[in-house]
Parts: C-alpha cells; sequence; structure tokens
C-alpha cells in the first residue's frame, strides 16, 4: 500500500464541495477540534443574534417579545427543523429541556403504554455501555414504577428481548467507543419481541442518517449542544410517533404543555400532540443559540446535506484510521470503533493499551474490542489521559473517557483532511517523545 501523504490530504481538501463551510465557524487559530461530538463550536453568527435577542428582543420589546419576537413558538418551530435532520415529520419534535430530562419524559410514557398494553411486562433493557445519565435515568423511573433495568452487551441485546421486556432503550452511536446500532433492525426486533423501542440521538442526531419514520422507532430524544452546535446546555429535544404522542400525559405536565396555557384553568388538559411534552418556560436566549447552530447544518443542503455530510465524515474517519497505523501502528494502540462503515458513528476512538503491548492498530479484528471496555485493567487508563492531555496542549483537541480511551469526533462541516493529517501527526510526536509522561498531563480536572 502506497503511504499517505500531506499532499494527498491537500488535495482532497482542494476538492471538498464541503471545505468553504468552515468558514461558518469561529474556531481559535492553532486549534484542530476533534471535540465536536461533546460540544459542538461556536458559529460565528451566533454572538450577535445573541446580542440582538438579549439587546433588542429583551431590551426593547420586553415581554411583548413572546409574541412579537416569536419566542413562545420557538420549541416547535426550532423542533420543526430539527425533525428534517432525523426523518422526522412536521410538528413532531419539540426543542426543549435537557436530553436526561426528555429521557425521563418519554421512557415513562413508554412504560405507561406498556403497562396498558402489555401488562406483566416490566423490564426495560439497555446497553451496560450506554451513557450514564440514560442509566441513571433509566434506574430513577425504575425504582418508582416497580420495573427493572436489565443490562447487557450489545451482542447480547436480541437474545435479552424476552416477553418479560417492555422497552428496549438504546442510544444510536455509542458515547465511548462510535459504535453505531442498525436503528431499523433493533426496532423491529424489539417490536416483534411485544417492547417499544426509545432511542437517544446525542451522539448520531446531525452526525449520521436518521431515519426515525422508516425504522418504525417509537421515542426519540437528543441533544443540541453536539452535532447542532446549539452551545453549551443548549436545549434537547424529543419525539415521539404521532401512533403514541397523545395516549398519555407526559410525567412533568407543566403548563407550557398545556392546550391552553394562557386561559390558566387550574385543570391540566394537554396539548395535542409533541405540544405535551413541553413543561415550562424555555430558555429563549439558549434557543436562539440552537437556531444558530442548526443554520450551520443547513448551509450544507445546497451541497447534499446528510447524504454529503456522512460521505465526508466516513472519508474523514477512515483517513484517521489508516493514518494512525501508519504513523502510530506500532505504538500498542487499539482501535475500538467498528471499521464498517454501517455500524461508524463520526468519530473513532482508540484505547491505549501499555507501552509493551504488542497490538498494533491494523493487528485487530475489524469489530474492534468494545467488550474490553469498563474492565478496568486491559487499557492503560493513565497513559490514556495523559496522551489527551499533551495532545490539547499540541492544540489538538479531543477528550479522554474512563476507563481508557482517546476519543476524536470528525465533524465534516469544518475539519478537513489535512486537519486529520496534522492532528495524527501530532499524536505520532506525543508518542514518540514520551511526552505525556510528563506529570502536568496527568492531573485529573473536574470535567474530561
Ligand atoms: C451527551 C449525552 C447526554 C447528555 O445529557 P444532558 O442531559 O444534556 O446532560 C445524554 N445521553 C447521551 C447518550 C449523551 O451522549
Amino acid at each position: 500500500m502506497t503511504a499517505i501523504s500531506l499532499h494527498d490530504c491537500r488535495s482532497r481538501d482542494a476538492a471538498d464541495p464541503l471545505r468553504p463551510l468552515r468558514d461558518l465557524f469561529a474556531l481559535p487559530p492553532g486549534v484542530i477540534y476533534l471535540d465536536g461530538n461533546s460540544l459542538g463550536p461556536l458559529p460565528r453568527a451566533t454572538a450577535a443574534r445573541v446580542a440582538r435577542a438579549v439587546e433588542q428582543e429583551w431590551g426593547q420589546g420586553l415581554i411583548r417579545s413572546w409574541n412579537d419576537a416569536g419566542w413562545f413558538e420557538m420549541p416547535g418551530r426550532v423542533g420543526d427543523r430539527i425533525a428534517a435532520w432525523i426523518g422526522a415529520g412536521a410538528g413532531e419534535v419539540v426543542a426543549t429541556d435537557t436530553t436526561s430530562i426528555n429521557l425521563y419524559k418519554v421512557l415513562s410514557a413508554a412504560l405507561q403504554i406498556a403497562a396498558q398494553d402489555a401488562p406483566g411486562r416490566r423490564v426495560v433493557l439497555s446497553e451496560r455501555s450506554n451513557f450514564p445519565t440514560d442509566l441513571y435515568i433509566a434506574q430513577a423511573l425504575c425504582r418508582q414504577q416497580g420495573c427493572t433495568l436489565r443490562l447487557v452487551e450489545a451482542q447480547e441485546l436480541p437474545a435479552a428481548l424476552d416477553g418479560e421486556v417492555a422497552v428496549l432503550m438504546l442510544t444510536h452511536v455509542n458515547y465511548r467507543s462510535g459504535a453505531m446500532h442498525d436503528m431499523a433492525a433493533l426496532t423491529r426486533a424489539a417490536h416483534e419481541a411485544g417492547a417499544l423501542a426509545v432511542w437517544d440521538l446525542a451522539h448520531s442526531a446531525g452526525a449520521v442518517p436518521v431515519h426515525l419514520h422508516d425504522a418504525q422507532a417509537d421515542f426519540a430524544i437528543g441533544c443540541g449542544y453536539k452535532y447542532f452546535n446549539g452551545g453549551p446546555g443548549a436545549p434537547a429535544f424529543v419525539w415521539v410517533h404521532p401512533r403514541h404522542a397523545e395516549r398519555f400525559w407526559q410525567p412533568l405536565a407543566g403548563w407550557w404543555g398545556h392546550d391552553a396555557p394562557f386561559a390558566f384553568t387550574p385543570e391540566y388538559v394537554p396539548a395535542p400532540g409533541i405540544g405535551r411534552y413541553l413543561c415550562g418556560t424555555q430558555p429563549v436566549l439558549a434557543m436562539v443559540a440552537l437556531a444558530c447552530g442548526l443554520d450551520t447544518l443547513e448551509a450544507s443542503l445546497p451541497h447534499g446535506g446528510m447524504r454529503a455530510l456522512r460521505a465526508k465524515s466516513l472519508a474523514l474517519t477512515d483517513l484517521f484510521i489508516a493514518l494512525v497505523e501508519q504513523r502510530c501502528g506500532d505504538a500498542g494502540l487499539r482501535l475500538v470503533t467498528p471499521r464498517d462503515h454501517a455500524q461508524r458513528g463520526s468519530q473513532v476512538c482508540l484505547s491505549y493499551q501499555g507501552p509493551h503491548a504488542r497490538h498494533c492498530v491494523s493487528s485487530l479484528p475489524p469489530e474492534g474490542a468494545v467488550p474490553a471496555l469498563g474492565q478496568p485493567g486491559d487499557g492503560h487508563a493513565e497513559g490514556a489521559y495523559a496522551m489527551v492531555q499533551a495532545l490539547i496542549a499540541r492544540g489538538v483537541v479531543g477528550d479522554y473517557r474512563a476507563p481508557d480511551i482517546l476519543r476524536f469526533g470528525f465533524t465534516p462541516l469544518y475539519l478537513g483532511f489535512e486537519d486529520v493529517w496534522k492532528a495524527v501527526e501530532q499524536l505520532g510526536q506525543v508518542l514518540d517523545s514520551g511526552e505525556w509522561r510528563r506529570p502536568e498531563f496527568g492531573r485529573r480536572q473536574a470535567v474530561t
């Protein structure tokens, strides 16, 4: 195989129709940002737009802006724009609250539906390596409702869908391994087993093609501050299939989910459709910033939208894997993310196996080795953490995920092929020099 050169990477950038979109972002000079899967970067337009919302809409318009600036309608209007990226229909999504809170709402609704349609089923099935907040929310709901949370490995899911399972609750793209589930197949398996399917799209909305209707999914939630670039703590979103949307009250039945909030009646009457999944007054300034984030994705539509974004995302992650093999193939790194495109999100995760490991990236089985996750002592936790810190000091911002994962997110809106080259070159230098062993890179901070 001929080596990949920096020149090759630059040629690919020159031929990339999405290349100009990086100018939509205010990325700091000298930074290669491989963490848009954790916090999307700041769009250039956001600061001025939020300033206008503060100074004019709030400052001058005051309370009139609920009507005049369209504040009151924002959860549905922003929700409609999100719907287009997840295979949902207009009027089926609201932008609101946090991912964790929205999961609480939909899982509760799903358990109520299951209790009616399939009494006796009291198990929520999920994956042991699911994102912790999803598991914690499920535990809290199970305690309240006398249900059980059953956790299995990804490959054990189909067999674990037995007659006790009420709800299959999964995250589409795993936050730590980057592995992507087959949403349609698992939803079908859940339905055939008599269970409902709840999908968390935190690492897939805006990152990979999502087709909620085609998959016949029942409920979905997702995040506004990752691939939607909505800013820290941006409103999340919630989708409920129209066949379920009006069957139950969601448990946080606040006045924004009321059919006529400004009638101020003492009795709760749920709004039709997805509207009842709102709770209270929404963070307008954050919603304005989220709308600016969605602008950046919509700027890709003339170039092919998600089809083009996905093609470039796969090209970037393929290139990263190939360059890590080429530059750091004998450094003791192991590929955790699947090589199979159908099973890969928009990130690549490596684990560090320690200085004496015989592994090299290219010797790995294609499916990676996800079961090793969560088993302390398999990977080299301190090494992985320190390598990420050393990379950040060099301007390559990825992140560390316990226990032993170096995680790199690739957002095709603003990353190019030369960026991938440079990031791997920096990783190679960090490994070759051993500088990651310096004490300052080993000190843990509160947020990793
Ligand atoms: C990022 C993420 C969340 C975040 O939840 P918050 O309520 O916004 O803190 C939840 N679930 C998954 C799978 C995530 O990746």
